[in-house]
């Protein structure tokens, strides 16, 4: 993980870990405005986590969904709790096990976890559609703001 952020100071997981204590894992608020921006600080960082033994065990301390986690974490890349970038070899099985809720083996249950960014059950696995990105809402809102008239 990107290790202190104001909201979550100190949060390097493991003393071994190879970001640990690694300031260019820190991302300052100030750095960036948006998703886009903050993708492109932690994206060239990433490929340090495809060498961490620790991903799992990254994203099971901090809980990045439910600490609304905005850096890298456990190869990914959040912001705000939700999966905006992830190493090709990211894989499902590194997020928390899944909680087992009345709507399991239906469309809701599965979006129940995916919005809770944890394992899909197996009963709601056949149900698992992939989520929106966050970071195509900018692209919309960028594009909408494109398409305005130009005041005369
Ligand atoms: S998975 Fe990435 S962010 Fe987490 S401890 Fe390993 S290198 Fe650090
Ligand atoms: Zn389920």
């Amino acid at each position: 993980m990107t290790g202190p952020r104001s909201s979550l100071p100190g949060t390097h997981v493991i003393g071994h870990a190879p970001c640990f204590g690694d300031p260019d894992f820190a991302v300052a608020d100030d750095r960036w405005k948006t998703g886009q921006e903050l993708v492109a600080i932690c994206e060239p960082l990433l490929y340090v986590c495809g060498g961490c033994l620790y991903r799992a065990a990254c994203i099971r301390q901090v809980l990045p969904a439910k600490s609304g986690f905005t850096g890298i974490c456990g190869g990914r890349i959040w912001l705000n709790g939700a999966i905006v970038h992830a190493l090709p070899e990211a894989d499902s099985s590194e997020l928390p096990r899944p909680v087992i809720r009345k709507s399991c083996g239906t469309a809701a249950g599965s979006r129940a976890h995916r919005r809770a960014v944890e394992q899909q059950c197996p009963r709601c696995q056949p149900f698992y559609r992939p989520g929106p990105n966050p970071l195509e809402d900018e692209d919309q809102e960028v594009a909408q703001q494109l398409e305005l008239p130009e005041v005369p």
